[in-house]
């Protein structure tokens, strides 16, 4: 069972102006096609030949885990944004959002902070932890919150290939872009499920 790169649910020119054209023909088209190749390539012949993702993220090591990892995360990242998203959560997660931080303002507080102060290249995540209730964790480079126990709601990729050709060292600038594409239909549905 190979696996092959998701398609993008949107025009690659369809998020400018806050992520360009040729950043996703690079990050969806080539980094995120690589780490699809390279897990083909990693996985033949070992216990994870016939895995799913999941289980690679769970159990896996190396290359194996940073690969599987790197695919599953980017499709979750890609999947959470949209030209004309839903800009506020309603229902269950609105009301967890708001016991968990006091309100929506106050989780993207926390949420950018945790993207702009990752050192290197990493992910942010908003999550849903094992009694119910949200938090927001950092993990450097292909880390994945799956791996200890937590359900991954909303990624922010803070590698540099996510943003550097549209704004260069300014990381913040990205993140403040991020939030204007956050489809909040697609994480109550994560969140609900
Ligand atoms: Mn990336």
């Amino acid at each position: 069972m190979a696996f092959s790169l998701p398609e993008l649910p949107y025009a690659l020119d369809s998020l400018e102006p806050h992520i360009s054209r040729r950043t996703l023909e690079f990050h969806h088209g080539k980094h995120h096609q690589a780490y699809v190749n390279n897990l083909n390539k990693l996985i033949e012949g070992t216990p994870f030949a016939q895995a799913d993702l999941e289980k690679i993220i769970r159990e896996a090591e190396g290359g194996i885990f940073n690969n599987g990892a790197q695919v599953w995360n980017h499709t979750f990242y890609f999947t959470g944004l949209n030209p004309k998203p839903k800009e506020k959560p309603e229902g269950e997660l609105k009301r967890a959002i708001e016991g968990a931080f006091g309100s929506l303002d106050a989780l993207m507080e926390e949420f950018s902070k945790a993207s702009a102060t990752l050192f290197g290249s990493g992910w942010a995540w908003l999550v849903k932890t094992k009694d119910g209730n949200l938090d927001i964790v950092q993990e450097p480079n292909a880390g994945n919150p799956l791996r200890r126990g937590l359900q991954p709601l909303l990624t922010c990729d803070v590698w540099e290939h996510a943003y550097y050709l549209d704004y260069q060292n300014r990381r913040p600038d990205y993140i403040e872009s991020f939030w204007k594409m956050v489809d909040w239909s697609v994480v109550e549905k994560r969140f609900n499920g």
